[in-house]
């Protein structure tokens, strides 16, 4: 036994596993595994990046991240100085743990909700309080009913991953109005990009409600295409951006990753691409599994959860024999939803691959 003990919680942490990216033997895989964009980065992101490695990579970071502040609070109509980066936006999830919760206190997570939130829980020795969802949404009222004397952050994905499901704009200012003044509401709006629904905000506004217990986090690694370059942001309140920057690492974004998010941002056709072939593979790809005999949960991210009529058996089978063809999608059953896949939206080519695949998996 290792005589040196890690602070409580950590070994109740599962370890993250990330998507895989290959199959023994196969040269070209195609990967539908970890959300990431069939379109890649902007091009002009890519040229960022390169210019600012050939400046010196001898020179630390920009700490601030002033440019990318400025080109972020420019793109979306907000005051720079209330905008914090990161080294993607799971450093927040943790620096935000970190920030306002230790051991004794609880943090509330929804039944789905994405996996990094119970790990970011459990390793400040906090509680991870879940909190059972309806048809895969969240649920307001359970989430409210939680709630505990101890209870210190709520941390909701909107859209979530893995189920795509969203809560609207009033849902989500139900939320905030059923917390007490005191407990932080962490809206996590990775794949806020990607929505298209009239009633869904990714909530800047509760940021600004007057009572700064509410912050909004959002990356660079979904619609953008720069998953390799770790960049997060967040939008929130001045206290308790003060308190993240306190803890987080003074050097926190590459050189390259300021650059390559800075060009980035800028490029809205780029991302008016990304979104426009995401909005039509969503459905198209959702009907075409139901045609097979899936349950689709309706996906504003860039990713559908598929349900196989024969559970969990035939979900891993489905999972092998998109294997064997050199296909990657993402098992879930970390998530108890093991009668499920998780499939990113890929190329056009990828997605045709991936149904036709299918289709010979169910005759
Ligand atoms: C992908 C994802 C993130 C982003 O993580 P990064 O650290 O920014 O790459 C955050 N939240 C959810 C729900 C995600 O699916």
């Amino acid at each position: 036994m290792h005589p040196i003990k890690p602070r409580n919680g950590i070994l109740n942490i599962t370890p993250y596993k990330a998507g895989d990216a290959k199959i023994e033997g196969v040269a070209n895989v195609i990967k539908l595994a970890s959300n990431e964009s069939p379109l890649g980065p902007s091009p002009a992101a890519v040229d960022a990046a390169k210019k600012a490695a050939d400046a010196g990579l001898q020179l630390y970071p920009d700490p601030a991240c002033t440019a990318l502040r400025a080109a972020i609070g420019e793109v979306h109509g907000l005051d720079p100085t209330q905008i914090i980066c990161s080294g993607g936006s799971e450093e927040l999830l943790h620096l935000l743990a970190k920030g306002y919760a230790t051991d004794g206190d609880e943090i509330i997570y929804c039944q789905y909700g994405f996996i990094a939130y119970p790990i970011t829980i459990n390793a400040v020795g906090a509680t991870p309080v879940m909190v059972s969802e309806d048809n895969y949404t969240a649920n307001v009222d359970g989430i409210i009913a939680a709630v505990t004397p101890r209870t210190k952050l709520v941390n909701l994905a909107n859209p979530n991953n893995p189920t795509g499901t969203y809560l609207t704009k009033a849902e989500v200012q139900r939320l905030r109005n059923g917390l007490r003044d005191d407990i932080l509401l962490v809206l996590d709006a990775a794949y806020a990009e990607y929505v298209e629904q009239d009633d869904y905000d990714a909530g800047f506004e509760l940021v600004d409600n007057g009572l700064e217990n509410t912050i909004v986090t959002r990356t660079f690694s979904k619609i953008y295409g720069l998953a390799g370059a770790r960049v997060g942001w967040a939008y929130g309140p001045p206290s308790v951006l003060d308190i993240l920057h306190r803890i987080r690492g003074t050097f926190n974004v590459t050189v390259m990753s300021q650059a390559a998010a800075t060009a980035a941002v800028r490029d809205r056709d780029h991302v008016a691409k990304a979104k426009a072939h995401n909005l039509k593979w969503v459905p198209e790809m959702s009907k075409a599994l139901e045609d097979m005999g899936m349950t689709v949960t309706p996906s504003q991210g860039n990713f559908i959860l598929a349900h196989f009529p024969g559970g969990p058996e035939q979900a891993q089978a489905a999972d092998t024999f998109l294997r064997s063809k050199g296909i990657i999608v993402r098992p879930v059953g970390n998530y108890d939803l093991a009668g499920a896949l998780r499939i990113t939206i890929g190329t056009d080519a990828e997605n045709d691959a991936l149904l036709s695949v299918m289709k010979t998996f169910f005759t």
